[in-house]
């Protein structure tokens, strides 16, 4: 390991290097191979953290001949970017991997080809560049705003082609081949893009048994969503169709992992937590929906025996049970996160999420039962179909929690973002002026009754334009301008749009 001399370098390397060293690393990259794979969450440390999907990525890449794989995240103030695993910086590496997951991380790997000098269009790239791989969550529902920018697109579930495609284009790095001959040797593999052969993927991986490689947390940090929680994905896919979301629409079909491999999984990670810290972990169980889990009442009572404290990634109301609450409720949990939407029937039976009213006070009342006296709250607006009572809907179900005798009510709204491959796929985000409107009604029905907290408009409208972008919006993320400049210019665009559309709309309720 070789410590930068420059100030502003060793502030970056001694950041790296704090958040490595305060890790429980449960796998560890080899520190040697043929070729160095430079493994990118393009978002800040604590999202790297609860990302089963990195997580994964490291493990199966490590497990390939040849290939040694280290963890790189993004942070907007890195010039270098130093490994997590060796300090090392990235130039180093010969393959650039990057786990993209959130829309608006497009523009933060822009950033980070600029800073390192490294041609932004695929095509312009030459031998002494990284080639650029990019996979995950986004690729399962568009991935064309990364089509002039990487080199290799992987599209879908990354278990199965990963080692495939890397055991493939090692030999041919190795040998140093020209870049289009490197690249020629995927063109047989059918969940992969190769943007500068014009190669088109003809289908999605799909991963069908998870129990062949159960994904759970590489390494745990204090700062991740979950805290110090050992992750396992206990599901992939979803059993629902709620009209806005991607994931039950593209992960099809919903995958669960049996229940002797799932203990297995668990009774491995103490063995490793009690290693690295003398004592058993706390969980946290992911999916789409944990509660939709079909062995869901063994793995209650397993963890009860054992005295395992756990939390999941999200609870669907009506599967609440009183089983389940009294296992979150043991490790002194006070706050429990919900997601009905809407705050009336009629908008949530629009969004096809299924959770009456009455379902949703009962599911309040047991929560409140349980002995939990906080509640954070997911929640849509921007809906074309919703109107001022719906908004005001959201203050009278607060005034009744707060009944109950919930004292911390936090709300997080988001604008209903339209999603490709989904139902809402032809619908356009509300313009800024109706979603400007739709959250001040709402600030002023909330104010003094509990926390609220908005998406920025801003990142909404971006996000909405990339969601559903062609590859003519990929030629604007190239164009060699800064991340912000480019935000501006799509912007621009959107509000010329959506002020157009406005003209002619029939749909915003509130004026
Ligand atoms: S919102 Fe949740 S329950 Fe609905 S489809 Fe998506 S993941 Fe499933």
């Amino acid at each position: 390991m070789r410590k930068p001399r420059n100030s502003a370098d060793f502030a970056e390397f001694s950041t790296v290097k704090a958040f490595s060293e305060e890790e429980t690393q449960y796998d560890r990259h080899k520190g040697y191979g043929d070729v160095d794979v430079a493994l990118i969450f393009p978002s800040d440390y604590d999202q790297t953290v609860g990302n089963l999907g990195y997580h994964k990525v490291f493990q199966i890449l490590n497990t390939v001949e040849g290939v040694n794989c280290e963890r790189f995240y993004y942070d907007p103030s890195f010039t270098k970017f130093y490994s997590l695993d060796s300090f090392r910086p990235i130039d180093e590496f010969s393959i650039w991997a990057f786990s993209i997951h959130f829309e608006l991380d497009i523009f933060n790997i822009v950033e980070m080809l600029r800073k390192k000098g490294i041609p932004l269009r695929s095509v312009e790239r030459r031998g002494e560049h990284p080639f650029i791989l990019t996979c995950g969550s986004l690729t399962y529902f568009n991935a064309c705003p990364l089509w002039e920018l990487a080199d290799i697109i992987l599209y879908g579930d990354a278990e199965d082609p990963l080692p495939t495609l890397v055991k493939t284009i090692v030999p041919a790095v190795v040998k140093g081949k020209r870049r289009q001959e490197v690249l020629e040797t995927l063109s047989e593999m059918e969940t992969v893009a190769l943007p500068p052969l014009e190669k088109e993927h003809r289908t999605l991986s799909v991963f069908s048994s998870l129990s062949r490689f159960p994904s759970r947390s590489s390494f745990v940090h204090p700062k991740g969503p979950f805290g110090r929680k050992a992750l396992i994905e206990v599901g992939r896919g979803c059993l629902r169709r709620c009209s806005f979301c991607v994931t039950g629409f593209t992960r099809s079909p919903a995958r669960f992992l049996p229940f002797d491999i799932l203990k297995k999984e668990i009774e491995d990670l103490i063995d490793k937590e009690q290693a690295a810290c003398g004592k058993a972990p706390a969980f946290g169980f992911i999916s789409a929906t944990p509660t939709d889990y079909p062995h869901l009442p063994e793995l209650l009572a397993f963890l009860e025996r054992s005295s395992l404290d756990f939390g999941f990634s999200s609870i669907r109301l009506e599967s609440i049970s009183d089983a389940l609450l009294s296992g979150l409720r043991r490790g002194d949990q006070q706050s429990i996160t919900i997601a009905p939407e809407a705050a009336t029937e009629r908008i949530r039976w629009v969004l096809n999420k299924g959770i009456t009213d009455g379902q949703l006070a009962d599911a309040l009342e047991r929560i409140a039962r349980a002995g939990f006296r906080e509640v954070k709250c997911y929640c849509l607006f921007g809906i074309e179909e919703e109107t001022e009572e719906d908004l005001l809907a959201f203050a009278r179900l607060v005034e009744e929690w707060r009944k109950l005798g919930f004292y911390k009510i936090h709300m997080s709204f988001n604008p209903l973002i339209p999603k490709p491959n989904t139902p809402f796929e032809s619908r356009v985000l509300e313009s800024e002026g109706t979603l400007r409107r739709k959250k001040k009604l709402l600030e002023n029905a909330l104010r003094g009754l509990c926390q609220t907290q908005f998406e920025s408009l801003r990142n909404s409208q971006l996000q909405s334009l990339l969601a559903k972008g062609d590859r003519s919006l990929s030629k604007h993320l190239v164009s060699g301008h800064s991340g912000q400049t480019i935000q501006k210019q799509l912007l621009q665009n959107v509000r010329t749009q959506t002020r157009t559309k406005d003209k002619g709309s029939s749909h915003a309720t509130i004026r």
